[in-house]
This record gives structure tokens, C-alpha cells and sequence, in this order.
């Protein structure tokens, strides 16, 4: 069993001061949070960060708090970002990929009936993002990929891997990608 507060409070002291720690709703007792970090200054654009829609993939809300650790020095200071660090916190804490009910959270998100999507979307409402991150692992993979919207015009997946590719030698840009 994963201690779910324990997480919280190490993603709450991750947070700089000038992010905002809400909650945006309550599942099986365990808060929904969602952070809201501005661009400094104040930015126009916003970007959006999940992670943990699948409980049994803890690196998305790990990865959360190293990326809020190192946004000082990530160059994302023109861009308000807004996190939703574990959508499915039964999951997380009971290393269960579906929620309570046994639903897939990520392959709900045409329903209305699941409370976990009914959060996000409340709490996304009409709000528009240049970029959007769903983290997740997958046993079946070696090493790091990213898959891309191409419905949505300029392509920026391959330059995320290019500068991942940096630190993390198994991220190789997919020649299709270039
Ligand atoms: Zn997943």
C-alpha cells in the first residue's frame, strides 16, 4: 500500500511559493489536488501536466514533483502551468490500475458517469493549453516515448525528445517524427 498524504505532503513542499495548491474535488477520501504554477511574470499561455490516471504507474505523480523541482531552472517561465499530479488516488495508494470501481480512468473519458473525469473536466472547464502532458509508464517498453496529436498542426514531440535526449540517452527521436 502507497501512503497517498505522504505524497501530498512531499508535492506540497515541492511547490514554490508562488504556486497554488486547491483541491478540486474528493474521491474515496482522498483529495483531488491541482496546482496552478504562473508563468514569472504573469504569462498568457498555459501548459497542462496529468499523471496518475493509472494507480499502478507511480513515476507520473514521482516525475510531478522533479519537474516542479526543477521548473526554476526549465525556462518555462512565460507559461502558467497547471498540474493535475494524481487523478486516480485509490489507484496510486493500492497500486491498482483502475479507480475503486474497477473502471480504467483513461479509457473513460467520454463518460459522464465517472467521478474522476467529471473532476478534470470541472476543473478544466473551458480553459485552452498550447501543450498537454499525460505521463504514464509501460511495463512492455524499454526506455522513453512520447505519442504525439498530429491533428493539431505544428509538432513539437520530437524537440521534447531531442532535449530529453540530453539526460536520457534511450530517448532517440523516431525518424517518422523529424
Ligand atoms: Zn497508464
Amino acid at each position: 500500500m502507497r501512503d497517498y498524504q505522504e505524497y501530498l505532503s512531499r508535492l506540497a513542499d515541492a511547490c514554490p511559493a508562488r504556486a497554488e495548491f486547491t483541491t478540486v474535488g474528493m474521491i474515496d477520501e482522498c483529495l483531488i489536488p491541482k496546482i496552478v504554477i504562473a508563468g514569472d511574470p504573469p504569462a498568457e499561455h498555459r501548459g497542462l501536466l496529468i499523471a496518475g490516471v493509472h494507480g499502478d504507474e507511480p513515476a507520473g505523480p514521482e516525475a510531478v514533483i522533479e519537474i516542479i523541482e526543477a521548473l526554476p531552472n526549465a525556462g518555462l517561465k512565460e507559461c502558467d502551468l497547471h498540474i493535475f499530479p494524481c487523478l486516480n488516488p485509490w489507484g496510486f495508494a493500492n497500486n491498482v490500475r483502475e479507480n475503486k470501481l474497477g473502471i480504467d480512468v483513461n479509457r473513460a473519458f467520454e463518460r459522464s458517469d465517472v467521478a474522476e473525469v467529471g473532476i478534470v473536466k470541472q476543473a478544466l472547464a473551458d480553459a485552452r493549453y498550447i501543450f498537454a502532458l499525460d505521463l504514464h509508464e509501460d511495463w512492455e517498453a524499454k526506455g522513453t516515448y512520447l505519442y504525439e496529436d498530429t491533428s493539431v498542426g505544428s509538432l513539437v514531440g520530437h524537440l521534447i525528445i531531442e532535449k530529453s535526449a540530453v539526460s536520457d540517452p534511450s530517448m532517440v527521436p523516431h525518424p517518422k517524427a523529424k
